[in-house]
């Protein structure tokens, strides 16, 4: 079984919009019969995506560091709980053995997570596909920024391609078995010349 990493947000407070779009998602990707590999909360976006995942028997995989479990933020539903011991380690371990990484809007740790990897992509550290999923234009002004950065040439064109966007959780499986992998030479061309 493939394992799909999704980052989103925690919290429960977003327009149903987005929270319709993590169920949607889980929907997806247990229908594809992927494994859903995510940060273990049970709020937000994250919870809405496992619950989802669960009532249809899917395989939901949560990693969370002690500190988070702690303060009673993991999902109780999920058996398949790695506990970490910090956000680094447990950043790594969601992208480990990942097919692709999908992200749906989130706040500022689904960003962060959402730059580390296309960071780790750009120099070849992971080659699997990233997509957003622009929920209701959600990450236009993103989008828009990362397009200053090629124009601006703080990174060449070619890096345009480390992400891809779809409008829908519903493009998701389809997007996800066509696009190809990144080039594990990326170091080559990582740097603007
Ligand atoms: P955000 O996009 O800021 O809502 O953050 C999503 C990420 O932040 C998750 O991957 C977690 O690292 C962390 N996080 C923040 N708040 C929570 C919470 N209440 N429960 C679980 N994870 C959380």
């Amino acid at each position: 079984m493939k394992n799909v990493t999704v980052f989103c947000a925690s919290s429960p407070k977003v327009k149903p919009e987005y929270l319709e779009e993590a169920a949607k998602l889980a929907e997806e990707l247990v229908k594809a019969d992927y494994r859903i590999v995510y940060g273990g909360g049970e709020v937000g976006l994250m919870g809405v995506l496992a619950t989802r995942a669960l009532e249809l028997q899917g395989q939901v995989r949560g990693i969370i560091p002690h500190f988070m479990v702690e303060v009673e933020w993991e999902h109780k539903g999920v058996t398949d709980m790695i506990h970490v011991n910090d956000m680094a380690e447990r950043k790594k371990l969601l992208v480990k053995d990942s097919h692709a990484i999908v992200v749906l809007a989130g706040g500022i740790g689904t960003l962060e997570e959402l730059f580390e990897v296309l960071s780790l992509k750009k120099l070849g550290q992971i080659v699997q596909p990233i997509i957003i999923v622009n929920t209701a234009g959600f990450f236009d002004p993103l989008l828009q920024m990362l397009d200053k950065l090629v124009d601006e040439q703080f990174m060449r064109a070619e890096h345009k391609q480390l992400w891809h966007v779809v409008a829908s959780a519903s493009e998701v499986c389809g997007a996800l078995e066509q696009l190809p992998r990144w080039s594990a030479n990326a170091i080559e061309f990582a740097a603007v010349k």
